[in-house]
């Protein structure tokens, strides 16, 4: 089966955290360990490259991920010293690194950058099934999670001619453009050039991390093609960072794709970051189904969900689903979903088709 993962942090790992995403799991795990680095997610990563060729997961979204340190975001993000700046330009230089990263795999041929229609489904035909020809590079979108290295509303057209093409304004706590999770707020002062200049120029927008006003005012003012690219149900786990069923319809009326989101505190209730474990909760797949189901359900349909794993998110499997070990496990989910009813249409919809039809329409076509 194919899959397409519409939220990996893969720049974030290679370069802040220092990983070569080349080894297999287990290699960059024991590096970690013989180096004796120390912290969360460390020595427990999920995500490599060989990891992802061998469980299909073929096609995907990669991130940009610099933002600025913020002196009144909520305290405990503050103490993660990678990825946080002081100013713009900081963030600035430090996306255009992972833009960097980027470009660097492609041309060792691991990784091919998608920035229009007839490339994806280039890819998307390389991949079919899951197996490509050796050689056949992963394929990825590139978004930007939270806005804060756009130093200015005028500067998205640059980032679109360096290939960017799906833009999430926030991302925890208050940024440049808009209120985050854990923030109640709305979009600030330049939140709302940044979305008409993104609705210039032919930019995707990614709600997920906008507080509640800022998403209704992100709606309202933006026009063009959103989706929410790693976000699970409020119904289900009750926290700002999940959507409302009102949110869930409105964004399927819009013609949106959500991507379930793997990470344990956003999968069931009352997971207490550093304090809950996988053991002691019995978080697994199944619990991504139940938040998959909740969305189908509300659509009536299986035609707005897909994967978001957030898997390489600043976690790994201590905080992740029991039954994932790597990334390669991906197709587990398969049997769940077949268990409860689920036919191979829907299957093939929610593992990569509503994905692969969403940027088939919304890419440009050259
Ligand atoms: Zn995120």
């Amino acid at each position: 089966m194919l899959f397409f993962d519409a939220h990996l942090d893969l720049a974030w790992n290679g370069i802040d955290w220092n990983r070569d995403l080349k080894l297999e799991v287990e290699a960059i795990r024991q590096r970690e360990l013989d180096l004796g680095i120390q912290g969360k997610g460390r020595a427990a990563n999920t995500v490599s490259y060989p990891a992802l060729r061998r469980g299909g997961v073929g096609l995907g979204v990669a991130t940009l991920l610099a933002r600025l340190h913020r002196a009144d975001q909520k305290p405990g993000f503050q103490s993660k010293g990678f990825n946080r700046y002081e100013d713009m330009a900081g963030a600035h230089g430090c996306a255009r690194g992972h833009l960097a990263y980027y470009e660097a795999l492609q041309e060792e041929g691991v990784l091919r950058l998608i920035t229009h229609k007839a490339a994806l489904k280039e890819l998307a035909t390389a991949w079919q099934g899951g197996q490509a020809l050796p050689g056949t590079p992963l394929g990825y979108i590139l978004s930007m999670e939270g806005a804060d290295p756009i130093v200015h509303p005028r500067q998205v057209e640059a980032w679109w001619n360096w290939g960017l093409r799906v833009v999430g304004p926030a991302h925890y706590g208050i940024s440049t453009y808009a209120h985050g999770t854990a923030t109640p707020g709305g979009l600030m002062p330049l939140g709302p050039d940044l979305l008409r200049e993104m609705r210039r120029v032919g930019m995707i927008l990614d709600v997920t991390h906008l507080a509640d006003q800022a998403f209704d005012e992100a709606m309202e003012i933006f026009d063009g093609p959103v989706l929410a690219s790693h976000h699970n149900c409020r119904a289900l786990v009750p926290d700002q960072r999940q959507l409302t069923d009102d949110q869930i319809l409105r964004l399927i009326r819009r013609g949106a794709v959500i991507g379930a989101a793997f990470d344990a505190w956003m999968l069931i209730p009352n997971w207490v970051r550093g304090q809950s474990t996988v053991e002691q909760t019995g978080v697994a797949l199944r619990h991504v189904a139940d938040h998959i189901d909740h969305i189908c359900q509300l659509a009536g349909n299986c035609n707005h969900v897909g994967l978001g794993t957030d898997l390489d998110g600043g976690f790994g499997t201590e905080q992740g689903p029991g039954d994932i070990d790597t990334i390669a496990d991906l197709p587990k989910l398969i049997t769940i979903l077949r268990d409860r009813g689920y036919s191979q249409a829907d299957i093939e919809a929610i593992a990569h088709g509503n994905w692969i039809r969403y940027y088939e329409e919304y890419l440009p076509d050259a």
